[in-house]
């Protein structure tokens, strides 16, 4: 409330006692003693914000050069070497600054350059992803957020028509190692029993798992939950390193990122002696920039897109949903293929998948299936599905049969080993 200030662009917090908290949900734990209802920001595909802001920088700058799947191996003096994982290649580069922003990998990274940095103490985070309809009926649009006796939060989130479960806060030395466990899962059963204690979860709603490392400032604390959610720009001068500087990125959240980006960009340009010409601080992102902010010009918006390129109006407002203003840019590239739904999977199109293969940078299945779209995290991923994707896939990236086969064994093996998800148990066609 008090940040939302003067210009109120969401209602005030209501507190609701017992009796009113089980008149609007009916099916929580009548032990309940009082309820709060906030409004808070939503971000149900960071993949998505992540890609687009590539895109931004990308189109901002012809000198920016997104390098996916090239990882930094090693550096002398005032050589970076970074290695190409797909083509085996080394590059050597020699900067005028390095920022570090490899997350739970920081140290890692900064001794392969040279300085043994105990910055990070990343704390693992594992969430479920659950078809229940029940569970999601009872949620309506609301998150459930409470904290358990021993300061751990616990979330129930409407993640489209699926149930996201989270989270734990575990700490972690080898962040390559997150992978949600047996007993995580008991404990977020036990938490959502607690809640809503008359419907049943078990492991057959289970349709995706994850589990992520936060790269949190290394300290001691009691739990946890205590450990600073700040970030901070940790700086290594020229010589501690490299015979230039080091920027480490050490925290950071999604809520913070452009904050802690004008933090980070401003200590850059301090270090090249430059004075910074553009603020971030109102520009929309991606899909963002023109967006339709009310319903009139929304309904403008769709008149003109499906008077121009043709189709539903309702598969071109699903398409606005998902990817903004960045529809337009599919639509005219892909023209009527943009609208064709996929036969295993009406709720996307051929040519959206071709649009997401040929202009995001996916050198992977797992790209295109785990971080352009969110098919494989609602368990949308049948092996049906899987084909139909694969094939367009393979056909924007060039792909021989062979290296379609070894995209297919690479993606179920990641699937196994990371998400713990046996496509054809969770999602049988
Ligand atoms: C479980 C969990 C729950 C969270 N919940 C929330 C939330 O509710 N709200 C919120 O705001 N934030 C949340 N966060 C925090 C947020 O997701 C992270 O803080 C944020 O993703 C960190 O971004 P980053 O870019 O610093 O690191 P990352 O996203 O981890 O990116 C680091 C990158 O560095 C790359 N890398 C590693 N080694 C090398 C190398 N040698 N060379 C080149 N690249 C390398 C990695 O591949 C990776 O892509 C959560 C995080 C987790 C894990």
């Amino acid at each position: 409330d008090f940040y939302a200030g003067r210009e109120r662009t969401v209602p005030r917090h209501v507190f609701y006692n017992r009796k009113a908290a089980l008149e609007k949900f009916p099916r929580l734990n009548p032990d309940v003693l009082f309820a709060a209802l906030y409004y808070d920001g939503a971000m149900p595909s960071p993949e998505r914000i992540a890609i687009e802001l590539i895109r931004d920088a990308v189109a901002a700058n012809a000198e920016a050069v997104p390098l996916n799947y090239v990882r930094a191996v090693g550096a002398d003096g005032q050589a970076v070497y970074l290695k190409d994982e797909i083509g085996g290649e080394m590059l050597e580069i020699r900067p005028r600054i390095v920022v570090n922003a490899a997350g739970p990998w920081i140290d890692r990274v900064n001794r392969c350059l040279g300085a043994d940095t105990r910055f990070i103490g990343g704390t693992k985070g594992s969430h479920l992803v659950l078809d229940h309809p029940e569970l999601r009926q009872a949620i309506g649009e609301h998150e459930f957020f409470f904290e358990n006796d021993d300061g751990r939060i616990v979330l129930i989130y409407p993640l489209f028509d699926r149930v996201m479960i989270g989270t734990s806060d575990i700490r972690i030395e080898n962040p390559d190692e997150a992978v949600i466990t047996e007993e995580e899962v008991d404990y977020f059963f036990s938490m959502i029993r607690r809640v809503f204690p008359d419907i049943e979860v078990n492991r057959s709603h289970i349709v995706f798992t994850f589990s992520g490392v936060r790269p949190l400032r290394r300290m001691q604390t009691g739990t946890t939950g205590q450990i600073s959610r700040d970030h901070k720009v940790q700086v290594l001068p020229a010589g501690e390193a490299l015979d230039v500087p080091v920027l480490s990125l050490v925290g950071g959240k999604w809520t913070s990122f452009r904050a802690f980006s004008e933090e980070a960009a401003d200590a850059v340009l301090r270090f090249l002696g430059r004075e910074r010409r553009l603020s971030t601080r109102d520009l929309p992102i991606g899909g963002g920039k023109g967006w339709p902010a009310d319903e009139t010009a929304r309904q403008t918006w769709l008149d003109r897109l499906v008077g121009r390129y043709g189709g539903e109006r309702e598969l071109v407002s699903r398409l606005l949903n998902r990817y903004g203003t960045l529809v337009e840019n599919l639509l005219e590239q892909q023209g009527v293929n943009a609208l064709a739904p996929l036969s295993s999977l009406p709720e996307y199109t051929r040519g959206e998948i071709a649009w997401l293969a040929s202009s995001e940078d996916v050198q992977h299945l797992d790209d295109l299936l785990l971080r352009r779209t969110m098919i494989a995290m609602l368990g949308r991923l049948t092996p049906r599905v899987l084909d139909e994707v694969a094939a367009i896939c393979a056909a924007e990236c060039h792909w021989s049969a062979a290296v379609l086969a070894a995209e297919k064994t690479r993606l179920l093996s990641l699937l196994r080993a990371r998400h713990r998800m046996d496509y054809n148990r969770y999602a049988p066609d």
